[in-house]
């Protein structure tokens, strides 16, 4: 069979998806603690519309949906599980360690659960004997250094035991061991895989749960240390994803995101909503699929919107322009003003808004009249 040489002259690979024809998709499912449910609902949404994943690639509850579907399981099989989940399935309080140990305990709740929640739903294999191919993301605690196993060199590994070290969570739970390296949140330096996906794909279809939006969240200092970690976890963890997607180029990505930011991470009580939220997510994504197989690079749905800036909020502190000087730039009052009125918009940018502190940049759908002018000057 001929070699495929991937689109931005990496090392030729080759093709070896179900059919030689098709494009070979990498579905990459990105960290976000509980609200990884999602991921199940946008499994079974893809299932449904007959698309057959060539790899899939996964952090932290990511890591562990995609392994659960690598080793077989259907997205049936799945939500089964996912309706049947409860707190204890989960989190035990590592009592004994917090009182014998103190400062030196690994973590507040214990590796039991979460082991035995992999076991059930991670074949007992190594990355080599999986039938689809499986890349899952860690952080070596020791080294600082990212891992993703399932590439050459990291493939004789126990999945299950690269699933526990990508799914733990700093602080949380206690770091896992696989081989001589000790590992925590493959979320800590790459919540959502798709860089390192895209070396062995035509496409990618992503599924973002966890940071795709910070939204406003009062009170955080007074609900405990655990709160405001998360917090400033999933406020790092956005800056570093957003950085990926805005230098994104090759190969196209389909970016599903399931709007789940109303979700805590933890909660228990929204199973049921977020497989719904994800195979919606899914549904509504999957019209643009064949826009994002043509296309040569970028991310995709891309959609008509409109930058505004409320000139009486903007205070010229210029942080808008300095992140996105593309999108925005100061007149000659100081004031931030969009560079084009009507931009196309793909998920990546719908953060623009997010990095102004006085809240003055909207962005949103075009106004009727805001188009007809955009036309009437574009055609001008
Ligand atoms: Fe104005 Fe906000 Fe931009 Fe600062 S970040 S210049 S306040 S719009």
């Amino acid at each position: 069979m001929a070699p495929f040489t991937a689109p931005d002259n990496r090392i030729p690979i080759e093709r070896t998806g179900p059919h030689p024809a098709l494009p070979r998709i990498g579905v990459v499912l990105g960290g976000g603690a509980l609200k990884g449910m999602a991921h199940i609902g946008a499994l079974r949404a893809l299932r449904e519309a007959g698309i057959r994943p060539h790899l899939y690639a996964g952090s932290s509850i990511g890591a562990m949906i995609a392994a659960a579907a690598a080793s077989g399981r259907s997205p049936a099989e799945l939500e089964e599980r996912a309706q049947g989940f409860r707190r204890r399935d989960l989190f035990r309080i590592n009592h004994m360690g917090m009182l014998m140990e103190r400062m030196l305990a690994r973590a507040i709740y214990l590796e039991a659960p979460l082991r035995a929640l992999t076991e059930e739903l991670v074949a007992d294999c190594t990355f080599d004997q999986l039938q689809t191919p499986l890349l899952v993301t860690a952080v070596d605690l020791e080294r600082g250094t990212p891992l993703v196993f399932g590439r050459p060199g990291f493939r004789d590994v126990r999945v299950r035991d690269a699933v526990y070290a990508s799914c733990a969570l700093p602080g949380f739970f206690p770091p896992g061991v696989v081989g001589d390296r000790t590992c925590i949140d493959g979320g800590t330096m790459d919540n959502l895989p798709a860089g390192i996906a895209a070396l062995d794909v035509d496409a990618i279809i992503a599924v973002d749960v966890g940071i795709a939006d910070v939204p406003l969240v009062r009170g955080v200092a007074e609900q405990g240390f655990a709160s405001i970690f998360m917090r400033a976890a999933t406020m790092m963890m956005h800056e570093m994803q957003q950085a990926t997607l805005e230098t994104w180029t090759t190969p196209p990505m389909l970016l599903v995101r399931p709007r789940v930011s109303h979700i805590g991470w933890f909660s228990f009580g929204h199973v049921q909503e977020l497989l719904q939220l994800g195979y919606d997510a899914m549904r509504r994504a999957l019209p643009h699929l064949l826009d994002t197989l043509s296309a040569p690079g970028g991310i995709f749905p891309r959609e008509a919107m409109q930058i505004r800036v409320d000139r009486e909020r903007c205070t010229g502190c210029g942080l808008c322009v300095a992140r996105y000087p593309e999108l925005l730039q100061l007149d000659t009052d100081g004031k931030a003003v969009p560079c084009v009125t009507v931009q196309e918009f793909s998920p990546r940018e719908s953060d623009v808004g997010r990095c102004c502190p006085v809240d003055a940049i909207t962005v949103g759908p075009i106004e009727a009249r805001d188009a007809v002018a955009e036309r009437l000057s574009q055609s001008a």
